[in-house]
């Protein structure tokens, strides 16, 4: 994307949209609107992605189902609701990068993160610790310390937390991998984002797989930020476990259902732990309703429950488009959308801001993280009231995301614009 000359004029930006090959997907999807009526410019996607205007019909058929049928929609319904789940499974593979039994769609992030370090994450003396950034999501922190507490380890010394070098806002790949070289024997589990919530870094996840690989460790990603983002390749990177939620990147509507991805290496181990629940039972028994679990093979196995309907039914509506733009085409177009949105952003003389994301495209995805100095939190706000919609994570980063399926060039001119207009 080298190759892309951007300009500075608005004429530019509409020129770009003219020639944008996905142009029409924004159509597809339902604007926030301002006080008067307009659309606002969505910048939030790294936040809750937009509705898909066919989610609705897609609940309102699984609504339908249920008043007509009510329990015989498990088995008579359109899509019998006892598989509904699997009708996710080849879209969800595709956009992982996976196999179909390595991936399954059920509860939600923090769950799935928890459910699989019940299996992946076995500390001994020898070898307990587990590796996150230190700026991991909060959620992420809790989950991690709270696994390290109940196996009896100290979060002090168990949980090793990567920072960037002082002066530096981004983690450099040479120090994750010399540090797995060097603390790897008592590694238990690496557990990264695959994109960093906050600063927009994206990972070399294969390299980092094989460094910790090498070193007998677990190596898992949490994919709130990639998922829908990234071109994955999960089973080829070598990953043994990922979690991501579907509300973000894949605007599954909120507190939508998560996916899990589990290696296919681990898919017939036996003498893995796991917390069990029906739903993960072998389905040709599941309804003898016996009193011993045998796991399906594959990520299945872990489920517990049966899952939400409805909220499937809306995640449905949006990796059908998903399919029909292709998350390749959508990945080039991304890096394209945020170039231009650095490239606008350099082209602003105000020493107010910094960014902080990495500057090689390979290296993030759609966001980008602006470091205000001050009165940041205030810009967000008046960016907001204005109808320019992004968000703020202290102490002093704000989140800007175009989203390559339903925003324009024109969205990211027009944000520049109004955040331009507010420096000092
Ligand atoms: C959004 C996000 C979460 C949210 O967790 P839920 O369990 O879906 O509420 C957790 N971790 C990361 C890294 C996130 O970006």
């Amino acid at each position: 994307m080298a190759s892309i000359l951007y300009e500075t004029t608005e004429h530019f930006a509409a020129e770009m949209d003219a020639r944008d090959p996905l142009a029409e997907f924004r159509q597809r999807f339902y604007f926030p609107k301002t006080a008067d009526g307009s659309a606002c410019v969505y910048l939030c996607g790294h936040s809750l992605g937009l509705q898909p205007k066919t989610a609705r019909e897609y609940v309102e058929s699984e609504l339908k189902d249920w008043e007509l049928l009510g329990v015989e929609g498990h088995f008579r319904g359109t899509h019998p609701w006892l598989r509904y789940h699997r009708l996710l499974s080849e879209q969800t593979a595709r956009l992982v990068g996976a196999k179909p039994a390595e991936v399954v769609v059920m509860n939600s992030l923090t769950v799935n993160l928890h459910l699989m370090m019940v299996s992946f994450y076995r500390p001994t003396t020898q070898r307990h610790k587990i590796v996150i950034e230190g700026s991991a999501f909060p959620s992420d922190q809790y989950a991690m310390k709270s696994q390290l507490l109940y196996h009896g380890f100290d979060p002090a010394n168990a949980l090793v937390e990567l920072q960037p070098r002082s002066g530096e806002a981004i983690l450099r790949e040479e120090d994750i991998l010399a540090l797995i070289e060097t603390e790897g024997s008592s590694i238990a589990l690496i557990m990264l984002g695959g994109v960093n919530y906050s600063s927009g870094q994206g990972f070399d996840m294969a390299a980092i797989a094989k460094a910790g690989h090498d070193m007998g460790c677990m190596v898992a990603f949490d994919l709130a930020h990639a998922a829908g983002n990234l071109l994955l390749k999960l089973h080829e990177w070598d990953v043994d476990f990922a979690a991501w939620c579907s509300y973000k990147y894949l605007n599954g509507g909120p507190g939508c259902v998560g996916g899990c991805f589990v290696h296919e290496r681990h898919a017939n181990d036996g003498t893995l732990p796991r917390f069990a629940g029906w739903w993960g039972h072998d389905e040709t028994t599941r309804f003898k309703m016996g009193p011993d679990f045998h796991a399906i093979p594959g990520a299945e196995g872990w489920q517990l429950s049966n899952p939400s309907i409805l909220s499937m039914a809306a995640l449905r509506a949006s990796m059908d488009i998903f399919d029909e733009a292709g998350i390749d085409r959508l990945r080039t177009k991304s890096i394209s959308l945020t170039g231009y949105l650095e490239f606008l952003l350099d082209r602003n003389p105000s020493k107010q801001f910094e960014i902080l994301t990495p500057r090689d495209s390979q290296r993030r995805g759609a966001q980008l993280s602006v470091r205000i100095k001050s009165g940041g939190r205030s810009i967000c706000d008046r960016l907001i009231e204005e109808g320019v919609i992004c968000d703020w994570r202290e102490p002093d980063i704000l989140r800007v995301s175009p989203v390559p399926f339903y925003n324009s060039y024109q969205d990211v001119y027009h944000f520049v614009q109004c955040f331009s207009a507010m420096l000092h």
